[in-house]
């Protein structure tokens, strides 16, 4: 497990500021929830995170490391992406063994890390077929597996169930909450969806325009929200 501390990280794309100074604690082992309308800068912010964006200013740690300098590889991390992004011409085996091979991983070392997870996920029956002989939910968890295998103490999700079903989004917000659990791992959750934000979240970041406008544990943003923007965000009446 490792925290992740944001501060006062800011963002410009050429001349556009999208984030402008946002300071974010997430604890050992937490889940947190960025949320907020499309466009305020949730991706931008777990990209900085992952090392694909420079954080124009500012300063992003994980664990006691200050990573703004640190590529994306030496990070302790993982990313499940929306679109998933899995390599049609490949297995899900070769899938979730591909980054690792990349890492010049032993391949011994390999395939016992693609078996649990594919234990982990119920996967262990599909590893020969591609990608387009599964279904949403079968390719939404070879994109956790990837995620899985690199055996990460940070995970980053950017809305990772936008594509699926309304009953399948159910039952794998359960799934990802679980299996954020039993890895003990720290979590970095984004989502437009208020009601995956309170479900999911220990804690939610709710943000605007490139602001935190407030966070929190999900009840006290209900029962406090600092203004009526977030209070019609979460929900409550306010
Ligand atoms: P969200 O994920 O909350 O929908 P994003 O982080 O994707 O928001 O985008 C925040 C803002 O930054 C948006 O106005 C978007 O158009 C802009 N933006 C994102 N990526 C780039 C980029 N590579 N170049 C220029 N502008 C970008
Ligand atoms: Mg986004």
């Amino acid at each position: 497990m490792a925290s992740v501390q944001i501060r006062g990280v800011q963002k410009y794309f050429g001349g556009t500021q999208v984030i402008r100074g946002v300071d974010i604690d997430i604890k050992d082992g937490e889940f947190a929830v960025l949320v907020g309308p499309s466009g305020c800068g949730k991706s931008t912010l777990l990209r900085m995170l992952a090392g694909l964006e420079e954080i124009t200013e500012g300063e992003i740690s994980i664990g006691d490391t200050v990573v703004n300098d640190m590529p994306p590889k030496e990070r302790d991390i993982a990313m499940v992406f929306q679109n998933y992004a899995l390599y049609p011409h490949m297995s899900v085996y070769d899938n979730m063994a591909f980054s690792l091979m990349l890492a010049k991983v032993e391949k011994s070392a390999v395939k016992e890390r693609v078996d649990r997870a594919s234990s982990i996920l119920g996967l262990t029956n599909l590893l020969d077929r591609y990608p387009r002989q599964l279904s949403g939910g079968q390719r939404q968890r070879v994109a956790m597996g990837r995620a899985i295998v690199r055996d990460p103490q940070v995970f980053l999700f950017d809305e990772p169930l936008s594509n699926l079903d309304a009953k399948l989004r159910v039952q794998m917000r359960a799934e990802i909450r679980e299996l954020h659990q039993r890895l003990r791992t720290t979590s970095v959750y984004v989502t437009h969806d208020q009601i995956e934000a309170m479900t999911m979240a220990d804690q939610i970041v709710v943000m605007r325009d490139g602001v935190v406008e407030q966070r929190g544990r999900p009840l006290d943003l209900y029962d406090h929200p600092v203004n009526l923007f977030v209070a019609g965000f979460i929900g409550s009446p306010a």
